[in-house]
């Protein structure tokens, strides 16, 4: 690698953790949600998905969840496909309404390209090997990224703070923006605190929760109203319901998140964390059991 090439990989370094409240739950959280995903994907699918990974992924999803936030300053476009911002102060969501760019070109955010994907990946039904007019590689890839930003509630925040983004906080002592307390913050003290730093420990303790404690609940996660192959509108108002509930609650410009705050968030984060995994992986499960019919027929 040349210096000049190593100095702007260090530049774009610091670029990236200069502007960490607008990526999305941080990697771990994508990573944690595709870890738990792939627990719950059927045979067919599972063989679908490793198909379509990159040779690099070693047949691992977890590896790619976190790619969409990566390639958001190359592909420029897809930076407005991360998040819906509501009204100010409107703790409800609509399609129509709040489902646009900064631009207003309609359809462009995430619950619109989480729509755009399924659809991709659902039409290219014949056979995933043959030609598609789609990068199903990348299809598939933005798809399980976007699952779970929809679950993370200032993702679904309010467009005069870009979700929490201009509301300027301290973590404990650490200066940050609420946004990233939800995308990376709230993640990373728990670590610490409760899973002796390790990501894999807590992704055990949540998927115990699915197994134990959400168990009743778990079918209602997975399911679709109309059978529907995927559901984006019903996570995006859950999660600005739990944006005015939770996230922005006690949380003004200015102030101090520590204790209180940690521990009473916490739960929510780790019950999106998990339903965002169950989804993704209903969701494909829906998009590869179609494809497995027709190859049939
Ligand atoms: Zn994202």
């Amino acid at each position: 690698m040349g210096g000049s090439e190593g100095f702007l990989i260090g530049k774009a370094l610091i670029l990236l953790l200069l502007v960490p409240g607008i990526l999305g739950w941080g990697k771990e959280g994508h990573y944690a949600i595709c870890k738990i995903a792939e627990k719950y994907l059927t045979e067919d699918s599972l063989a679908a998905v490793k198909q379509l990974l990159p040779e690099s992924a070693e047949g691992d999803l977890a590896v790619v969840c976190p790619w969409a936030d990566e390639v958001r300053f190359h592909y420029h476009w897809s930076s407005a496909l991360h998040y819906v911002d509501t009204p100010d102060f409107k703790c409800n969501y609509k399609y129509c309404r709040d489902c646009h760019d900064t631009y207003g070109h309609k359809d462009r955010c995430v619950t619109g390209a989480i729509y755009n994907y399924t659809m991709q990946l659902a039409s290219s039904y014949e056979d995933i090997k043959s030609e598609s007019k789609y990068n199903l590689t990348e299809a598939l890839m933005f798809l399980s990224h976007f699952v779970g930003d929809v679950h993370q509630p200032l993702h679904v925040g309010f467009t005069g703070d870009l979700g929490g983004n201009t509301i300027v906080v301290r973590w404990y002592r650490r200066k940050t923006n609420l946004h990233h307390v939800w995308d990376t913050m709230i993640i990373d003290s728990a670590l610490k605190t409760f899973y002796d730093s390790d990501l894999a420990i807590m992704i055990q303790a949540i998927q115990k929760n699915i197994t134990y404690g959400w168990s009743n609940d778990k079918p209602s996660w997975e399911h679709c109203v109309r059978n529907d192959t995927v559901c984006p509108d019903l996570y995006a108002s859950e999660s600005v319901s739990l944006a005015c509930k939770f996230a922005y609650r006690n949380a003004t410009p200015g102030s101090t998140l520590q204790d209180d705050y940690f521990l009473s968030r916490l739960p929510i984060v780790e019950k999106r964390l998990a339903q965002a995994g169950v989804r993704l992986a209903a969701t494909l499960n829906r998009i590869f059991a179609t494809q497995a019919k027709i190859a049939e027929a």
